[in-house]
């Protein structure tokens, strides 16, 4: 339940990154623009104001995408779509590298803090209060829109950005499963707490959102299930990846490309037993890059 290019149009491309837009965003644009035009005297600024979310939103998953691009990642989608957006970002499998990718986000928010309150001061010294109260009413929605968008991404409920900043800390001492499970964990506690708010405040909109994430956390503990069996698995030290250095676990992992059977390439030196098909490359189950038998025997490297 991620919105992905399907049912959405490409809004342009900035630095290689293509920003997309999803049909949906228009339905909950023309509701949630109706519900600010009240607080302005000209219906504008309510549009404007909307427009503005989506700037804040739109810099926020620009500041993950460049980030994770600067040690490595690969990031070239963002789509907008009525949670907010999604940058579709792949940091190298490292805390660090993943640290800063996810923390870059809500960075800008806070960037943007100073901008904005520097802006109302202004306003208030200018006296633009008198000459328009709409401005001012903008510059005080825009203001809370960042703030709030800052304290809510910052929760720690996985995948918001505060439970993978939460994750990529705990990756350190507990290592890329554990964290990954310990950090769903909590996000399922913090999932549940915000439905118990959606029905406090009766917020149809954050029960959404509290579903959405709580279906999002489940699935990534299912993925901290799937990694935890993997590290757990039997290893032969003899070979690691060249990519990720991890070493291959011995049983039947890999399939024949030729006749499509299981079997070990690292038992039979990637000599398919069923058909004979010889490969010339081993794809590392850990990270999923392919790379010859030989560039996996650590035996026959220089140290
Ligand atoms: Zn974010
Ligand atoms: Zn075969
Ligand atoms: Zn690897």
């Amino acid at each position: 339940m991620m919105p992905t290019r399907q049912g959405s149009f490409r809004l342009f491309r900035l630095w290689g990154i293509d920003v997309h837009l999803h049909w949906s965003w228009f339905v909950v644009a023309l509701y949630s623009i109706s519900t600010r035009i009240p607080n302005y005297a000209s219906p504008v600024w309510g549009v404007l104001e909307y427009l503005a979310l989506f700037l804040i939103v739109l810099m926020h998953e620009f500041g993950h995408s460049l980030a994770s691009r600067s040690v490595g990642g690969q990031s070239d989608q963002i789509v907008l779509w009525p949670l907010g957006g999604v940058a579709y970002v792949n940091p190298p499998p490292r805390p660090g590298a993943t640290l800063w990718s996810i923390a870059a986000g809500p960075l800008v928010n806070v960037v943007l803090l100073p901008v904005l309150f520097a802006l109302w001061y202004l306003d208030h010294l200018q006296g633009w209060r008198t000459a328009s109260q709409d401005l001012h009413a903008f510059i005080r929605a825009v203001l809370i829109i960042d703030v709030s968008l800052l304290v809510f991404n910052l929760l720690p409920i996985y995948p918001l950005d505060g439970g993978q900043i939460l994750r990529s800390l705990l990756w350190y001492p507990l290592g890329k499963a554990r964290s990954l499970m310990a950090a769903t964990l909590i996000g399922f506690v913090g999932g549940v707490a915000l439905i118990g708010v959606a029905m406090w405040e009766t917020s149809l909109w954050l029960g959404i959102l509290a579903v959405f994430l709580l279906s999002n956390c489940w699935r990534s503990f299912q993925v901290a299930r799937v990694l935890r069996r993997m590290e757990q698995l039997p290893r032969r030290p003899e070979f690691a990846c060249p990519v990720c250095q991890a070493s291959p676990p011995i049983g039947n992992y890999w399939r024949c490309r030729q006749c499509g059977q299981a079997f070990d390439m690292f038992a039979t030196a990637a000599v398919c037993p069923h058909c004979g098909a010889s490969h010339e490359t081993v794809t590392c189950p850990d990270c999923g890059n392919a790379k010859s038998l030989h560039a996996w025997d650590v035996t026959l490297r220089d140290v």
